[in-house]
């Protein structure tokens, strides 16, 4: 059997041997006291086990000169063990809820296995975690298991299997799997980088592959591999002097934080324009917090995390520990324990970082925090962003969100006075904003050629490339959507009733307006001239094409989700056009996302439109967002930055206030529509989806759900559209339906809905999603 592993520190280590003392071989002794565990698993109630009689092991130095006392290993609210769960007495991960159920009388099952000896959740997590249950309508056991990296715990292998790279690319045969290619594509860059050998964990994670194509590249002398010791990393580094002193406005929203970052919650909310030193604020709060013997978490979308910024930033704090997607699952589980501990002070990740064990908090920081990615897309759906304001609520402590586009949320929590907004109303250094032109790009191609970049930007381009400066091209391609085209005369399929462009679905195949929903067939060809019709896809490799053919001299790197495959691929990219071995940086809303290059002078965002076009009553808010921002990445130091913003839509209110960088009138035009649609912010939605395989059968199940939603919901003023098809109608062979709640009180739908959850969905016969606060309603 598995031996058992506290965290380390704590408490001293039970070991096999101890379990098995117990008496029972093979298994935990039982010593006949119930507890409740709350299991990772889609099920609302907990189940009472039988906790194991296990003895504590002797502190190790200790242990050799005279027995020790072994006290027995007492449940507590919070720890981790693995029980025999469902009818086929699964081995499933548990959390102790309870440690003095109410006896029953059925008999109960065994718990198998104790992953702690101590509980995982300090009183503020265990709260945080059974907020998160309550509000985002998510069974416990699941939340928590999120909430804690699997590794922790588990004694840390001591060693670990690693490929080094033994070849040449010029060496590799050309008979390769695309999958063995990755592999050896990955290791040669990291070889670059000088990072040798590669844990082979992440890098099949990374590539994908599985172990024999790893194995299949060492028969063929192309790889070696090996077992070697585990290096961890170490969060003691130097660190480095402040550069620069604070501008005066810095200094002033230093100067309001300093009452709050002392103590006691609150939220405040920096709005500073792009490139006017909000990270450098961030580092400051963060040092003032650490000198005071507190931690800081700050949180970052995954992709800044590879960004030079954060990697400047990171120089200039002390004890950071960085929780980035590339770590292995030991790697996590060891910062993990050094933020218990307190060996770390910072704590710098993606949206899951909300959740490390700081016991001293003293600030969270959420930069970005518009950014749709804080939303997790699969249980529990937390948004990071309003997980950190209630961990902050919940520890008193300060709570920093930071953004050059603040979310309608987070401006409407100004004005009703629950956050404080600080400005940051001017680039550093008197740097002028970046201008912007807005070109329609209907008047912008020649007829007869199916090109994206139209006359205006191709010129800006090439003078650019003439000045040896930098470029960065904006392709928010969407994969489902594309447009219907004639090449012939450049009619464009629009919508009859709002006269928008109509979006081709590849999943219905038909053309569907997002603005009324209206659907029709695909004609088969041009009304105007009969010829055939095109499917426009605006993709990106298509961009690429294009600017490949028209400067063919230029250096061009592709940053989409199909390139970047791992973060050193992504970091490969961005070292490449900081060294000025690219020349154009032409990337998805990657590359929108806080990129600070002084000599890029042009950015050019190729089709405003496709962000218009996503169904979702945020397309507005998220085409402004994204147009302010990857204009930002322009002219951050001498060179004056140029923006040309590609659209079919130049009246569009979203593009207008985008080019003309203008947030506060954006908010005034787009609140008063939600106001008046009653959307967020206004209102609270939470949605559900039901699938099944069977169309009929999905929607059955959802009118069922809907009925029973109903009656709980009488006395609440709550909106509900639907059952309808969800946008996305069906994802891997499973019809998806749909029910929208919208409802002005925060939190009514989840008090009601919550405690009836199961029953809601008990013999639904369909599979059922909550999704409160939803960021994409496809
Ligand atoms: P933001 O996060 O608001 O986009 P950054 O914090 O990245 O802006 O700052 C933009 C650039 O300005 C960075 O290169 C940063 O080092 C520099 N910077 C920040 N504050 C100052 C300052 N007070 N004086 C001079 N340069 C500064
Ligand atoms: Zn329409």
């Amino acid at each position: 059997m598995r031996e058992l592993f506290p965290e380390s520190g704590q408490v001293t280590t039970p070991s096999a041997r101890a379990a098995g003392s117990a008496g029972e071989a093979g298994a935990l002794g039982a010593g006949g006291r119930p507890v409740s565990v709350a299991v990772a698993a889609n099920v609302w109630r907990t189940f009472d086990y039988l906790w194991p009689e296990v003895l504590r092991e002797p502190a190790p130095a200790r242990a050799s000169l005279e027995p020790q006392p072994r006290p027995p290993v007492e449940p507590q609210r919070g720890q981790r063990v693995r029980v025999p769960f469902g009818r086929g007495n699964r081995m499933t991960l548990g959390f102790i809820t309870d440690t003095q159920p109410a006896p029953g009388t059925r008999e109960l099952k065994a718990v198998a296995e104790l992953l702690d000896t101590a509980s995982q959740f300090d009183e503020t997590l265990w709260k945080l975690g059974e907020w998160i249950s309550q509000y985002y309508l998510t069974p416990l056991g699941i939340v928590l298991a999120a909430m804690v990296p699997s590794a922790v715990g588990r004694r840390r292998p001591q060693s670990e299997a690693a490929a080094f790279l033994t070849s040449r690319r010029a060496d590799w045969p050309a008979s390769l799997g695309a999958r063995q290619k990755r592999l050896l594509d990955e290791l040669h860059e990291a070889a670059r980088q000088g990072i040798e050998p590669l844990p082979v964990e992440g890098l099949l994670r990374h590539s994908g592959a599985v172990r024999a194509s790893l194995r299949g590249l060492a028969d063929r002398g192309l790889i070696r591999l090996e077992t070697r010791p585990i290096q961890l990393g170490t969060t003691d580094r130097h660190v480095e002097e402040d550069p620069f002193p604070l501008n005066a406005e810095q200094q002033a929203v230093m100067k309001a934080m300093e009452g709050k970052l002392s103590g006691g919650f609150s939220t405040t909310l920096l709005y500073g324009v792009t490139g006017s030193g909000k990270t450098e604020v961030y580092v400051r709060a963060i040092r003032q917090v650490v000198a005071a013997g507190k931690q800081a978490i700050l949180l970052a979308p995954e992709i800044a995390l590879a960004t030079q910024t954060l990697t400047r930033l990171l120089k200039r704090l002390p004890r950071v520990a960085v929780l980035h997607s590339a770590l292995g699952a030991a790697e996590r589980a060891f910062y993990y324990q050094q933020i218990r501990d307190g060996q770390a002070a910072v704590v710098v990740g993606p949206r899951s970082a909300v959740f490390a064990p700081a016991r001293r908090l003293g600030l969270i920081i959420v930069d970005e925090e518009h950014e749709p990615t804080y939303k997790q897309d699969n249980a529990p759906r937390y948004h990071a962003r309003d997980v950190a304001v209630m961990r902050g609520a919940l520890c008193g402590v300060p709570v920093m969100l930071g953004s050059a586009t603040p979310s309608l949320e987070s401006l409407r929590n100004v004005q009703l006075k629950r956050y404080e907004m600080l400005r940051l109303p001017r680039r550093v250094r008197g740097l002028p904003m970046p201008t912007l032109q807005v070109v329609h790009l209907r008047r912008e191609l020649t007829p007869g050629r199916i090109e994206l970049i139209g006359r205006t930007l191709t010129l800006k381009i090439a003078a650019a490339l003439d000045r040896r400066q930098q470029v960065i091209l904006l392709m928010n391609r969407r994969g489902y959507a594309s447009y219907v085209f004639c090449p012939s005369c450049r009619w464009m399929l629009t919508c009859d009733h709002c006269t928008r462009a109509m979006v081709f679905h590849q999943a219905t195949q038909l053309v569907m307006c997002h603005y009324c929903q209206h659907t029709a067939l695909l004609p088969q060809r041009c009304p105007a001239c009969g010829r055939k019709l095109l499917l426009f896809g605006m993709g990106i490799q298509r961009i690429e094409s294009e600017l490949l053919r028209k400067f063919p001299a230029a250096r061009v790197a592709r940053m989409d989700s199909d390139t970047m495959t791992s973060p050193r691929q992504f970091r490969k990219v961005l070292d490449g056009f900081a060294e000025g071995a690219i020349d154009v940086l032409l990337g998805t809303q990657m590359v929108a996302k806080g990129l600070d290059f002084p000599r890029v002078s042009l950015v050019g965002v190729v089709s405003a439109d496709t962000s218009l076009a996503i169904p979702d009553f945020r397309a507005s808010e998220r085409t402004f967002q994204l147009v302010v921002q990857v204009a930002g990445r322009a002219g951050r130091s001498d060179l004056p930055g140029e923006v040309v913003v590609q659209t079919l839509h130049p009246e569009e209110p979203a593009i207008r206030f985008a080019a003309a960088q203008d947030y506060d009138s954006f908010a005034a035009w787009e609140l008063p529509h939600r106001l008046e649609t009653n959307l967020p912010p206004y209102s609270r939605m939470a949605r559900f989806v039901v699938r099944h395989g069977d169309p009929l059968k999905a929607q059955a199940a959802c009118e069922t759900l809907a009925e029973r939603i109903a009656p709980l919901l009488a006395d609440e003023r709550v909106v509900v559209i639907g059952p309808q098809p969800a946008i996305v109608r069906k994802i891997k062979n499973l019809f998806r339906f749909q029910l929208l709640l919208v409802c002005a009180k925060p939190f009514a739908i989840q008090q009601k809905l919550h405690p009836a959850f199961e029953s809601l969905c008990r013999n639904l016969g369909a599979e059922v999603t909550a999704d409160v606060d939803p960021v994409v309603l496809l």
